[in-house]
């Protein structure tokens, strides 16, 4: 499967990475949206929330859970960011393997475009 995200968790393509464990990765968005901008995913493929079953409640759990200590780390915990995810085509997702941004540092705007 030729998934850009499998080959960063494969450390195959380099990426600036700002958390890892046995399951999951956090590196820097190569095409920042904001001052703070960080990929969270799952070391194992998943193509998108559309593909989660029961066997993944724990581990998108830790994703937010790891979300927030990154943001504490990263000094925007207090003034607030954005969590997203993008599903599928009309959600605007471009990277088959799924993903939370976390963005910061900066105003953010309602409703996302
Ligand atoms: P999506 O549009 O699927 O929600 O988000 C995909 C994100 O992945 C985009 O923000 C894009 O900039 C980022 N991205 C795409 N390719 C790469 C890459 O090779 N390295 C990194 N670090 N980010 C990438
Ligand atoms: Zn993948």
């Amino acid at each position: 499967m030729d998934c850009i995200f499998c080959k960063i968790v494969n450390k195959e393509i380099p990426s600036e990475i700002v958390y890892e464990d046995d399951k999951i990765v956090a590196f820097k968005d190569i095409s920042p949206a904001a001052p703070t901008h960080i990929l969270f995913i799952p070391k194992k493929h998943v193509d998108s929330v559309n593909f989660l079953n029961d066997e993944h409640i724990d581990l998108v759990g830790e994703i937010f859970l790891r979300i927030k200590e990154v943001a504490k780390e990263l000094k925007i915990a207090d003034e607030g960011y954005r969590i997203v995810n993008n599903c599928g085509d009309l959600g605007g997702q471009t990277v088959n393997h799924l993903h939370f941004h976390l963005i910061g540092g900066r105003q953010m705007q309602w409703p996302p475009g």
